[in-house]
């Protein structure tokens, strides 16, 4: 198992993570087989999504924030029961294809790790399993 750090600066934000975890798959040296990527924390998910138009995170974030607002009526006390929600909602794993060595993604595709209660120094694990032949 790998563990890529990311390190976020806002309280809500999207980071792109498909180049460290490209990374990782390169490292691997898994040519066929799947990508599995957890994040193991309650206030943060991971998506696949459009990482070329900045505007899709942008109106990603500020949606859910208005599906969620952050004050509301909340039973939870730590002041942070939008962010378990918005992470339950976009979930907190991935699979991913693996095929020539590379992630199976489409043109537009990238992987977020998508920060609900930050700043903080978060992890994802990125686990592989080959393809049998
Ligand atoms: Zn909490």
């Amino acid at each position: 198992m790998k563990v890529i750090k990311v390190n976020t600066r806002q309280r809500e934000e999207f980071v792109d993570i498909t180049p460290e975890v490209e990374s990782v798959v390169r490292e691997s040296k898994i040519k066929e087989g799947v990508c599995f990527i957890f994040s193991p924390h309650t206030t943060a998910g991971i998506t696949i999504n459009e990482n070329a138009d900045p505007s899709v995170k942008r109106d990603l974030l500020n949606h859910l924030k208005k599906i969620v607002p952050f004050s509301g009526d909340y039973s939870h006390s730590e002041g942070n029961a939008d962010a378990h929600i918005k992470a339950s909602l976009l979930g907190n794993s991935l699979a991913v294809l693996i095929e020539g060595g590379n992630l199976v993604l489409g043109t537009w595709q990238g992987i977020y790790f998508c920060e609900f209660d930050g700043p903080r120094q978060r992890k994802v694990y990125v686990y592989f399993l080959p393809a049998f032949k």
